[in-house]
């Protein structure tokens, strides 16, 4: 798998706070925008943040390029609604060399690993058949697994990203699209540390955890550290 952060809104922290201060100051961000200070900025999106007025952060947008993920995870991804995406497409791209995403689980069963290749090797030679006999690739597709990897492009504004990595950064995701949110994490951190103080679950950003019995017992283990 490859997450890259293909490109994002300039300055997002400034664009984010100049437009926080519109809502509370006389002056228009056109004038504030390029004066205000690293420690304004921090500031101000530390009090409109806090204060759960997070509208304002949905004027920084990331957009990344998710390669290799399965089908399984791409279609998890695209629940998450407040966002746009661009997949690749099994109907125009023929598939190649068709090497399928393998679960950390199976690769460590060496008897499950089997059953696996043997499978994927039959769905390998069942779809170059059927476009041998003709099939499109519309229709030949029909017999391709979870497992086979795609390409696609996504665009979150921030709001919607600490909404995603809340629900996907928790050990109660599936591994895949933890992963993913994970790395998604860490790329958008270095460029909007502010924006993403404190992203992640809802242990890590919220401190409490919903789960209930589920729950990985993360937050009672950090609960019993703070005693
Ligand atoms: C651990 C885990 C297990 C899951 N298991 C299943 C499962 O078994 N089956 C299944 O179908 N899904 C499952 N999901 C997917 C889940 O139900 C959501 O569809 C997905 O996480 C998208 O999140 P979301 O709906 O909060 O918000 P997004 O689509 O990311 O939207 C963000 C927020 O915008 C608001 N919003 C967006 N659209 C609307 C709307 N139409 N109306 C009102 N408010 C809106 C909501 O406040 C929402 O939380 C699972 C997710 C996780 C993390």
């Amino acid at each position: 798998m490859n997450v890259t952060l293909l490109s994002y809104t300039p300055d997002p922290e400034r664009t984010c706070a100049a437009a926080a201060l519109t809502s509370f100051w006389h002056k228009g961000a056109s004038e504030t925008h390029h004066v205000l200070s690293d420690e304004e900025i921090d500031d101000i999106l530390t009090k409109v943040m806090g204060y759960g007025h997070v509208s304002v952060i949905e004027h920084a947008t990331f957009t990344f390029s998710l390669e290799g993920i399965s089908r399984a995870c791409s279609h998890q991804l695209v629940r998450h609604r407040v966002a746009s995406y661009t997949q690749q497409s099994q109907r125009y791209v023929e598939i190649e060399n068709f090497s399928p995403v393998l679960p950390p689980s199976v690769r460590a069963n060496r008897d499950a690993a089997k059953v696996y290749d043997d499978v994927m090797g039959s769905v390998k030679q069942a779809y170059e058949k059927l476009i041998g006999l003709g099939i499109d690739n519309e229709d030949a597709r029909f017999v391709l697994p979870n497992a086979t990897p795609t390409n696609i492009v996504v665009t979150m504004n921030a709001r919607e990203l600490r909404h995603f990595f809340k629900m996907r950064c928790c050990e109660r995701a599936q591994w895949e699209i933890r992963d993913v949110a994970r790395r998604m994490l860490a790329c958008v951190r270095p460029v909007a540390p502010r924006l993403f103080r404190r992203a992640g679950p809802s242990c890590v950003c919220e401190g409490r955890c919903p789960e209930g019995d589920l729950s990985c017992g993360r937050i009672r283990g950090a609960a019993d550290e703070e005693g």
